[in-house]
């Protein structure tokens, strides 16, 4: 009798406390506050749902001088890892000058921005020094928001290609002044005494301002702390060329940041950008490997940064490709994961094949091999101009 009723009870606290014990784990108490809710992963767009789509926005991304000993270096360089590695379609170009098969950044660029090939040091003119429209100006005119951002002056050869018309590269006063005859939404780059230390005393940064620019340069406003607003966008990052990354510029990764988000909206009928990672070329010239693999990682961060963009939207053509390879740079024997060891054939550019790579909407297009004008053509073919 004793034991039935002990064991009654203990069937009665078991059973009884069960429910209870239950609850206690199931429903948090009132005082403990509710985990925060888990961060929502970016939604990127899938490659079925982007690929066969026409692009709204293109963005041409140049590396300049970077071959593939550049492209393999950095990417050793940095953990086996690059961006350009979750590209869709690669493919290459013949980068060869009208007048000579080694190629300068002026002419290779002039090819990029107006589907000809020409001459070495040629700005937006052909073999005869016409001027041949851009692709940044057509997009101008059928209403698109335009953009160039670069690590080296905003006048120098690559980007210069895209917005100015002259017959000679190193006529930078020349192109700063063809500034003021388009109305790019925004640049930033190097080279602020070419716009306001001239040698005619114009002082274009005014001449911008009073043309409705927003204009700042690295003098008074940090690139971080720039609050773009409706107007377009001049930032100037140095008062000639910028430094290498290795000794304290940064601003590229962030200044691609703000360009994708500056543009994005801007136009309904959708934006063309141009970026620059100018300085790989420089390492070149040096025949410096430090100095090739520092912008090399630098100008991946960009890359990173537009494809996180590209990613998100859907509807940007993301291409990353080089004028031409320059110092004629090769891998040694003795090189090993993070410790490269590098050997130079050249100070000056070299003729090999340049690699493509292309991403999103349109970017099929891009695998195989091709004159380098035939970056021009289709990225025209794939804005429907
Ligand atoms: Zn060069």
């Amino acid at each position: 009798m004793k034991h039935l009723f002990l064991l009654s009870l203990l069937s009665l606290l078991v059973f009884g406390c069960t429910p209870t014990a239950q609850t206690t784990l199931s429903t948090p108490a009132p005082t403990t506050p509710p985990p925060p809710p888990a961060p929502t992963a970016p939604t990127y767009t899938p490659f079925e749902q982007m690929i066969n789509k026409k692009p709204k926005n293109i963005i041409l991304m140049v590396g300049d001088g970077m071959g593939l000993g550049q492209i393999s270096a950095g990417m050793y360089m940095n953990g086996n890892k690059l961006s350009l590695e979750e590209f869709h379609y690669i493919g290459l170009h013949k980068c060869y000058a009208a007048d000579d098969l080694i190629t300068d950044s002026a002419a290779a660029a002039t090819s990029f921005a107006c589907g000809i090939k020409t001459y070495n040091g040629a700005i937006g003119v052909d073999v005869n020094k016409k001027p041949v429209k851009t692709i940044l100006e057509y997009a101008e005119e059928k209403g698109l928001a335009t953009g160039l951002v670069t690590t080296s002056t905003i006048v120098h050869a690559t980007p210069a290609s895209f917005i100015a018309h002259q017959e000679q590269r190193k006529m930078y006063e020349e192109i700063a002044a063809d500034f003021m005859n388009t109305e790019v939404d925004l640049f930033i780059g190097g080279g602020k005494n070419y716009f306001d230390k001239r040698t005619d005393n114009q002082n274009l940064l005014d001449q911008l301002r009073d043309k409705g620019y927003q204009v700042n340069t690295f003098l008074e406003t940090e690139l971080a702390d720039l609050s773009p607003g409706e107007k377009n966008l001049a930032y100037l990052t140095s008062n000639t060329d910028p430094l290498p990354v290795a000794r304290g510029r940064n601003y590229l990764p962030l200044a691609s940041e703000i360009a994708c988000e500056f543009m994005d909206g801007r136009s309904d009928k959708g934006f063309f950008l141009m970026i620059e990672g100018a300085q790989i070329d420089w390492g070149g010239h040096a025949n410096d490997t430090d100095y090739i693999v520092t912008e090399m990682a630098d100008f991946d961060k960009a890359i990173n940064k537009v494809l996180e963009y590209a990613k998100m939207d859907g509807e940007t053509l993301v291409i990353v490709t080089a004028d031409h390879e320059t110092g004629g740079f090769a891998i040694q024997k003795g090189s090993e994961m993070g410790k490269m060891e590098g050997a130079f054939t050249s100070d000056y550019h070299t003729g090999t094949m340049i690699p493509v790579f292309a991403y999103g909407p349109g970017s099929k297009a891009f695998k195989g091999i091709y004159e380098n004008t035939a970056i021009f053509d289709k990225m025209m073919e794939a804005f429907g101009f």
